[in-house]
């Protein structure tokens, strides 16, 4: 069998994949929940999970860990903004972007840390930073890392830290000795949420939190660190330099990889600039299958364009492959099929950097003549069930669509019934609703703000 190979960013060349363990530790950077998550999000975190799966199929054990940024300038916007606490805000898109992944059939994490309960670690390492000279504190009570302390600076995103200098912006009420620097600590403002500190009361940098978050569920040298594109300056660039400097060890991550970006009218598809599908929206009308099809269909590393044509072609494709892959075989001999040989191809295609849309098309191979086989009336097992394996193996369901997307919203309507029947004292039967979800799985919860529900398992 060949060997995995992916394009680590920092080396800019495919390598051959094998961890340092005896699992594989990969960390993905996670949401900051300030708003409903985008198609974008979908494309990243579908590709991540892609590659977790094959790692997994290739017999690898895998440790993932992705964090929620749950506390950050947006969010206390966005909170203010809505007149709410910050911290239910947050709760609350971080459970409609966890329903949204179970849809896109994204494997959970092994851990989903948040920032906000991480800060005991996020304090030690900035401490342990400005002990080393790595970083400072100002009088105002924020900390920055000292960038030109580290002599490597900037050699993921291939920059000079002088080249930095030009266009840095010193934001006013800064204190950088250098603007290159960037932020560990950040003082509160008045009104801010904030954590006590050795520097006062605050709240962590962005940066830090991934490499105290990573360093904790990981430890100091991490297989794969994934994310997208536009993480890798300043983000990745940051967490390398912090971790690296923080426990001595190099390098900070083995493997690095990024995902291009999503475009919708040639540009990048972001909040700020108001373009956003979101994942909501494209499950309702597309289903998880059509969605991780059209992902799929690019390469990970290219820019992807949003087309609703490509969605609906995705659509249809889903729908090949459900069918050639469930329906039931003739009664005749066996199929002259020889499933091996599209598991060799398509091994081959996902060894190379993650080739997805040449494992596809050796899916789409497998269905056509699966179905030619059934046509004939011949028994298209065991081609069928390699179909469903490989299929598995980029996640997709082969269900049909709208038979478990959208269950959220009827959820959701049961839950409102179940609180219209107790506003009129009707408990028994408000009662049965809660005890007949809780038997579906499915746990209501009732807080100050109403009813909150969550799926087990
Ligand atoms: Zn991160």
């Amino acid at each position: 069998m060949s060997s995995l190979r992916l394009y680590n960013t920092m080396s800019r060349r495919a390598e051959e994949f094998a961890p340092a363990g005896d699992e594989v530790k990969m960390y993905v950077c996670g949401i900051t929940p300030y708003d409903h998550s985008h198609i974008g999000h979908a494309m990243s975190y579908i590709i991540f999970d892609v590659l977790r799966r094959y790692l997994e199929f290739r017999g690898f054990k895998v440790r993932h860990v992705q964090n929620y940024t749950d506390i950050d300038d947006r969010i206390i916007m966005r909170a203010n903004a809505l007149g709410r606490p910050f911290d239910e805000v947050a709760e609350e898109y971080i459970q409609e972007y966890a329903e949204e992944m179970r849809e896109l059939n994204i494997t959970p994490a092994t851990i989903y840390p948040r920032a906000t309960h991480e800060m005991p670690t996020i304090i030690e390492m900035v401490q342990a930073l400005v002990e080393k000279g790595y970083a400072y504190r100002t009088e105002e009570g924020d900390v920055y890392f000292r960038v030109r302390k580290d002599p490597a600076y900037g050699k993921l995103s291939g920059r000079e830290v002088d080249s930095l200098m030009v266009g840095a912006r010193v934001e006013p009420g800064e204190r950088k000795q250098d603007p290159a620097d960037f932020a560990l600590w950040k003082a509160a403002k008045p009104g801010e949420p904030a954590w006590d500190s050795p520097w006062g009361p605050g709240r962590p940098g962005w940066h830090i939190e991934c490499s105290a978050m990573s360093y904790r569920y990981l430890g100091a040298t991490l297989d794969i660190h994934g994310g997208g594109q536009d993480l890798i300056f300043p983000h990745h660039e940051n967490e390398i330099a912090q971790s690296e400097a923080y426990t001595g060890v190099k390098p900070f991550v083995r493997y690095w990889l990024h995902n291009g970006w999503l475009t919708l009218d040639e540009e990048k598809m972001s909040k700020s600039l108001g373009n956003i599908i979101t994942i909501r929206e494209a499950l309702d009308k597309y289903g998880a299958d059509a969605i991780r099809i059209f992902v799929l269909t690019a390469h990970y590393r290219a820019p992807l364009t949003y087309a609703e044509e490509s969605l609906e072609g995705g659509k249809r494709a889903a729908e090949r492959l459900r069918l050639a892959a469930t329906l039931g075989g003739g009664e005749g001999p066996p199929a002259d099929i020889d499933p091996e040989a599209s598991r060799r191809r398509f091994v081959e295609a996902m060894d190379d950097d993650l080739n997805t849309a040449g494992a596809l098309a050796t899916l789409f191979d497998l269905a056509r003549e699966v179905n030619r086989a059934r046509d004939e009336g011949r028994a298209t097992e065991p081609a069928q069930a390699t179909l469903r394996q490989l299929a598995g193996v980029l996640g997709l369901t082969l269900r049909e669509p709208g038979t478990d997307e959208g269950a959220g919203r009827f959820i959701d309507l049961l839950a409102e019934l179940r609180n219209e029947l107790r506003s009129r004292k009707i408990f028994d039967v408000a009662d049965s609703i809660r005890s007949r979800l809780e038997e579906l799985g499915v746990s209501l919860e009732d807080t100050p703000d109403g009813t909150r529900w969550r799926r087990r398992g």
